[in-house]
C-alpha cells in the first residue's frame, strides 16, 4: 500500500494544493469534494512512492516559525479608489504595486469566467484590479506554486497573497532561492465555506446571469458593508451581511466551512507570512474611517522593510499599534479554534445527499438561531448581552 497524501483525511485538508504542486508524477489531482471543497486525487498507476507530498504537506509538515512578535500597525492606502475597492484599508494593493515597479509579478485571488475564484499571477496594475477584493469561497490554486518557483529562481520578486493555509502551502514548497525573491502575505481568515453552496446559492438567486458581485461592498461604509451584485438583465442586489442567505450561514451561523476551519494551526500564533493583513476592527478612534483601515502585522524583517517602503513612499497611511489592539473584535488574530454548531452536520449531510442550499438554508436557520441563542444564554457575558438586545427591542417597539 503506497503511503501518499491520501493519509490526510478530509476533516484536516485544507485544499492548498502544495501536494498537487509538488508531484514529480503529475499522478495528483485537485477535484471539488462532495461537500464543495478542493481536495487531491492520487492516481495510484503514476505514483511512484516518493513520499514528496507528505514533505509538502503544511497540515503535516507546517510548524509555526520561532521568531519574535510582529510589529503591528494600522494602516490604509493614501489612494481613495483603491482603498474604497478594497475590503480593509487597501494596502494588499499598495504592496503589489510596489513589487509591479520593481519589475516583479503578484500572485493572488481572481474570478473567473464560472464566477469561482482561483489563483493567478498577474504582472500589470489592471491584473491587481482582479485580485482586489475578498471572495469568501475557495480559491482555485492550481499550478500556482510551481509558476512562482520558475519565476522566483529567475530572480524575478513575486508578491504572494491568499489564506494562512495557502501562504503556509507555498512557504514549504519554494527552494530556498526561490523563497529569498519572495514576499508572503498572509490574510486573517474566518473559515471557507463551500464552493458547492455557493454555485446553488448563485444558481437560485441570480440563475445563471451575474454580471458583477461583491461579498463586501463599501456601499453605506467598510463597518457595515454589504453583498452587492448586478445581473445582465439589469437586476441590481444590495443588501446587508446578516441578510444575505450565503453570507450568514458562514459568518453568522458557522454552518458552511471547511472542516479544517474549525480547527486552523496556521492562526493564533507565529504565522507562515512575511506579512499578516486583515481588518482592524478595533482601530482607535483617531484613526477610525469608515472607508476601511487594515491591520498589519509585519512578521519578517523582509515584511516590515516593505511595508515601510511603501508607507516611506506615501502609497500608505502607517501608524505603529499593539497585538492586544489590533486583536480586539478580530479573534483570528488570536486562536484557530471556533465553535461548530451541532447542525454543521445536517446541512452538510443535507448539501451532500443532494438538499440545494436554499432549502437547507430556509430549514436550518431557524433551529441555528436556538443553537445560537441557548449557547449565548449559557455564559454570563452572553446573557449580558442577549438581555440587553431584549431591552433595546422592547424600547423601540414601546410606544
Ligand atoms: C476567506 C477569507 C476570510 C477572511 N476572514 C477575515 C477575518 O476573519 N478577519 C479579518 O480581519 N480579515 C479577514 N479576511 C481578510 C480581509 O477580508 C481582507 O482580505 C484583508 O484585510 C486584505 O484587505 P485589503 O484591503 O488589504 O486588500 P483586498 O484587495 O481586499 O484583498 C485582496 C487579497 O485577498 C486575497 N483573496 C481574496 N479572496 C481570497 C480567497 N478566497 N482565498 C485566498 N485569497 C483571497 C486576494 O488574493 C488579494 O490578494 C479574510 C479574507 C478571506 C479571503
Ligand atoms: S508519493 Fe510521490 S509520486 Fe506519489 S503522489 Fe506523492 S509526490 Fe506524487
Ligand atoms: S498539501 Fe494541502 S491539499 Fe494536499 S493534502 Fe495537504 S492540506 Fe490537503
Ligand atoms: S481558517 Fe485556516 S484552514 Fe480554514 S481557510 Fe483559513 S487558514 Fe485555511
Amino acid at each position: 500500500m503506497k503511503d501518499t497524501i491520501e493519509r490526510v483525511t478530509n476533516a484536516r485538508c485544507t485544499g492548498c494544493a502544495g501536494c498537487f504542486n509538488t508531484c514529480p508524477e503529475g499522478a495528483i489531482d485537485m477535484v471539488l469534494s462532495r461537500e464543495g471543497f478542493y481536495r487531491p486525487v492520487v492516481n495510484h498507476d503514476l505514483c511512484t512512492d516518493c513520499g514528496l507530498c507528505l514533505k509538502r504537506c503544511p497540515e503535516l509538515s507546517w510548524r509555526a516559525p520561532l521568531v519574535p512578535p510582529p510589529a503591528v500597525y494600522a494602516a490604509w492606502s493614501t489612494n481613495d479608489e483603491v482603498r474604497v475597492h478594497s475590503s480593509s484599508g487597501g494596502v494588499f494593493s499598495e504592496l503589489a504595486r510596489r513589487i509591479l515597479d520593481q519589475g516583479g509579478a503578484v500572485a493572488g485571488c481572481a474570478w473567473n469566467e464560472r464566477w469561482e475564484p482561483e489563483h493567478v499571477l498577474v504582472d500589470s496594475w489592471d491584473g491587481v484590479a482582479r485580485l482586489r477584493g475578498s471572495k469568501y469561497i475557495p480559491s482555485r490554486m492550481g499550478s500556482v506554486i510551481r509558476q512562482i518557483e520558475t519565476l522566483a529562481t529567475n530572480k524575478e520578486e513575486v508578491l504572494f497573497c491568499g489564506t494562512p493555509c495557502q501562504v503556509a502551502a507555498v512557504d514549504i514548497a519554494l527552494s530556498r532561492k526561490a523563497r529569498a525573491k519572495v514576499v508572503l502575505a498572509d490574510l486573517v481568515c474566518h473559515g471557507l465555506p463551500s464552493l458547492k453552496a455557493f454555485r446553488q446559492y448563485v444558481d437560485h438567486w441570480f440563475g445563471g446571469d451575474l454580471q458583477s458581485y461583491e461579498f463586501r461592498a463599501k456601499t453605506t461604509g467598510w463597518s457595515a458593508s454589504r453583498v452587492r451584485a448586478r445581473t445582465r438583465s439589469g437586476r441590481s442586489y444590495d443588501v446587508r451581511v446578516s441578510g444575505d442567505p450565503f453570507q450568514r450561514a458562514f459568518q453568522v451561523y458557522h454552518v458552511s466551512m471547511m472542516e479544517a476551519c474549525y480547527d486552523c494551526r496556521f492562526q493564533g500564533g507565529a504565522r507562515a507570512g512575511d506579512v499578516t493583513l486583515g481588518d482592524f476592527w478595533g482601530v482607535p478612534g483617531e484613526w477610525r474611517d469608515d472607508r476601511g483601515v487594515s491591520v498589519v502585522l509585519a512578521n519578517t524583517a523582509k515584511g516590515r522593510s516593505l511595508v515601510e517602503e511603501i508607507a516611506a513612499l506615501g502609497l500608505i497611511e502607517l501608524h505603529p499599534s499593539d497585538f492586544a489592539t489590533a486583536a480586539k473584535g478580530n479573534p483570528r488574530l488570536l486562536s484557530g479554534l471556533r465553535h461548530k454548531p451541532l447542525l454543521r452536520s445536517v446541512f452538510m449531510r443535507g448539501l451532500v445527499g443532494g438538499i440545494p442550499f436554499p432549502t437547507m438554508a430556509r430549514l436550518c436557520f431557524p433551529w441555528l438561531r436556538i443553537e445560537q441563542t441557548s449557547r449565548m444564554l449559557a455564559t454570563p457575558r452572553g446573557r449580558r448581552i442577549f438581555f440587553s438586545k431584549v431591552r433595546r427591542l422592547i424600547t423601540t417597539l414601546s410606544p
